[in-house]
């Protein structure tokens, strides 16, 4: 490895010691970036590595609500500013538990490379909040209510509002923040702004939405390994998958791999794993849509009332099936580890596209690599998302409104765009073949010059 950058990882392990997933993603980065490095002196000329773990911004904030009951409530809000060199801070606001620091700067820091990939003028940011609008605080078992999440995510926003805009700024969702929040944010931001401007992507039909955005972060995906199977001459028709999660992502994941003529053997969510061995049909995942967006249940009630399907509590959508042509992991980051992929390649996995930000571990990737399965890592095959979040910023600006078939039709031309760019980066480098590589050699290339350009700042 070159010496700078392993001087950086060093730094950075020292800086950032409690925080896991940000040193994983950024090592995971910088390893693959040492013949850019080599064949570029004026990167490190200007401390660009330095400069690129660093977030601009972290601003962390008391969210106070009052729940049902009338009691008091606090939860801790955060969004992070990574990079503003090739446009505006853009990316997701995630609800959860498991949210803090490390989480999101690691979320922030892959934003940075996979919104350069989408080819649009984007920076890099994330935030959210370690609220839970699965579990009412005082009710065990039961989810918030939704003026609950209309209280809090008013609040959250009576704090963010101030450090966002569409020139600025520009969130969306991500776990646990779909159309609702984002209708409950806007709103919340319109009053206090007192200006109606697109700075919230994910938003409803009726007050500047995209079409296909909900769909974009599956589709894309699918979009995305369709490139790649097409570089060996194989189409989708008749190849087994198996997806985990069962929430935007891995639905529209599902619903985009069947429309293609594939067959999709699995799902997942908290409660565990449903296994359809002839395939989940189209009225099983509208069903499953309709359970998990609008009644807001868990796949083992599915599984209760369903046949076809067998349910394994606990677990995750990996080492169930017996004949694999394809895996989705697109539920969280680190659901898939070195013991999975190694069942995987057993059952004849041969490609695997990560619609979840870093769903795979270190040893896992390496397992995919090693094996020469078609592996593309989520910050190239899920940019989709942010790809058509960003036409919808198009869209607010011109105040116009497009087609889904002329959305669906730009986001296919990205996917293909992205595919094509981290094929090239990585053959350019000698890594022919090598997703990884390539995906973070071109997103971070394109950063780095602007940061270069725009001096010391
Ligand atoms: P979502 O709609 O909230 O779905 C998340 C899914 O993951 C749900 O099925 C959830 O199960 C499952 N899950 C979460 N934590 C789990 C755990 N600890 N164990 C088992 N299952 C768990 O979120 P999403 O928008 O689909 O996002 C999924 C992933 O894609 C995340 O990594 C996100 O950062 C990434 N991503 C999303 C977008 C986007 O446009 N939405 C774009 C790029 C990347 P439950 O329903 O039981 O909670």
């Amino acid at each position: 490895m070159n010496k700078y950058v392993e001087q950086v990882i060093k730094d950075v392990r020292a800086k950032n010691a409690d925080q896991p997933e940000f040193l994983q993603a950024v090592e995971e980065v910088l390893e693959t970036l040492s013949p850019v490095i080599d064949a570029n002196p004026q990167y490190k000329q200007n401390a660009i590595l330095e400069r690129i773990v660093e977030p601009e911004r972290v601003v962390i904030f008391r969210v106070p609500w009052v729940d049902d009951k009338g009691n008091v409530r606090v939860n801790r809000g955060y969004r992070i500013q990574m990079n503003s060199a090739i446009g505006p801070y853009k990316g997701g606001l995630r609800f959860d538990p498991t949210v803090n620091l490390s989480v999101l700067k690691f979320l922030a820091f892959e934003q940075v490379f996979k919104n350069s990939l989408t080819t649009l003028p984007m920076g890099g940011g994330k935030g959210g909040s370690d609220f839970n609008p699965k579990q009412s605080p005082h009710t065990p078992g039961k989810r918030c209510s939704d003026a609950e999440v209309m209280r809090f995510c008013q609040s959250f926003m009576t704090e963010l509002f101030r450090h966002i805009g569409p020139d600025t700024d520009v969130p969306a969702g991500d776990m646990n923040v779909g159309g609702r929040e984002i209708g409950y944010l806007f709103g919340q931001y319109k009053r206090l702004a007192n200006e109606w401007t697109g700075v919230l992507t994910g938003k409803g039909l009726s007050f500047g939405g995209s079409l296909i955005r909900p769909e974009a972060t599956g589709y894309g995906d699918i979009y995305f390994a369709e490139n790649m199977l097409a570089m060996r001459g194989e189409t989708f028709e008749g190849k087994k998958c198996v997806i985990s999660g069962s929430g935007n992502v891995a639905s529209f994941a599902a619903e985009k791999l069947m429309q293609l003529g594939a067959k999709v053997l699995t799902l997942s969510d908290r409660s565990g794993a449903i296994y359809a061995p002839d395939g989940i049909t189209a009225k099983m995942l509208k069903d499953i849509m309709v359970l998990k967006n609008v009644k807001r249940g868990e796949l083992a009630e599915f599984a209760k009332k369903t046949k076809a399907v067998k349910f394994f509590a606990g677990k995750n959508s990996w080492q169930i099936a017996d004949k694999i042509d394809a895996a989705f992991p697109c539920a969280r980051q680190n659901e898939l580890n070195g013991k999975d992929a190694e069942y995987l390649i057993k059952h004849g996995c041969k490609l695997v596209g990560e619609g979840a930000n870093m769903p795979s571990t270190p040893d896992a990737v390496a397992a995919f690599l090693k094996a020469k399965v078609m592996f593309s890592p989520g910050k190239a095959s899920n940019a989709g998302g942010v790809a058509t979040s960003g036409l919808e910023m198009s869209q607010n600006s011109e105040r116009l409104s497009w087609t889904r078939e002329e959305v669906d039709a730009k986001l296919k031309g990205i996917m293909k765009s992205i595919h094509d760019n981290a094929w090239e980066a990585a053959a350019k480098y000698g890594h022919k073949g090598n997703y990884v590589m390539g995906a973070n050699i071109a997103g971070f290339t394109k950063v780095a010059d602007a940061m270069v350009a725009q001096g010391v700042v």
